[in-house]
């Protein structure tokens, strides 16, 4: 089993199990609405691409998420960017995934975009429905979570209290810094 790649058919269980928050909003938004703007493309493919989906598979799994609706749109927008992502388009740079700073200081998120920190971006009430969707129950532990983000404007604080909880860390997670980071720290847990 070879854990630096990561196959299209796997992300599914890997987001609602693995990924941090951030990405998994985006990876939900994909399959509510087939169709990704700009930033959620770009923030979302390169987190993948960083956890460790190959190029193939990367259009793969965007073609099937999109295709449903649209083949001539993912082959004119979703291809070249995905090809962008992995350096064979444009200037063919190497990009890396964005940090979680990178994120949270970045540009915010308009109404219907997808990308952002929900730690930061996301209203009290849209970030504790968000909670509870991501199987935080008990009021306690979620107003825990809301006072890092209202109290001491603390995202990755927030995060990684929301890390210790969803993950059963007893001692608190003490620093989330990046989304693939998040993803490394909780797939060891799972494999423990
Ligand atoms: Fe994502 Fe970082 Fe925000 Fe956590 S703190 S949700 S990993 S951007």
């Amino acid at each position: 089993n070879d854990r630096n790649r990561i196959y299209p058919n796997e992300i599914n269980d890997l987001a609602k199990e693995v990924f941090p928050p951030c990405m998994r909003s985006i990876h939900d938004t994909l399959r509510r609405d087939h169709h990704l703007k700009h930033y959620g493309r770009l923030h979302y493919g390169l987190f993948l691409k960083s956890a460790g989906l190959k190029m193939e598979d990367s259009i793969e799994f965007f073609r099937s998420e999109m295709s449903i609706h649209n083949p001539e749109k993912f082959q004119k927008e979703y291809s070249y960017a995905i090809r962008y992502i992995y350096g064979r388009e444009g200037k063919r740079v190497q990009l890396s995934a964005y940090s979680c700073q990178k994120i949270i200081n970045g540009c915010a998120p308009g109404p219907s975009d997808t990308h952002g920190c929900p730690f930061k971006h996301f209203d009290t009430k849209h970030l504790k429905a968000m909670l509870v969707r991501y199987g935080i129950s008990d009021e306690e532990q979620i107003s825990e979570i809301v006072q890092l983000v209202t109290k001491e404007g603390n995202a990755t604080g927030a995060c990684a209290k929301y890390f210790s909880i969803k993950h059963r860390v007893t001692e608190d997670f003490s620093t989330i810094y990046h989304p693939n980071q998040f993803l490394t720290e909780a797939r060891k847990v799972l494999l423990t």
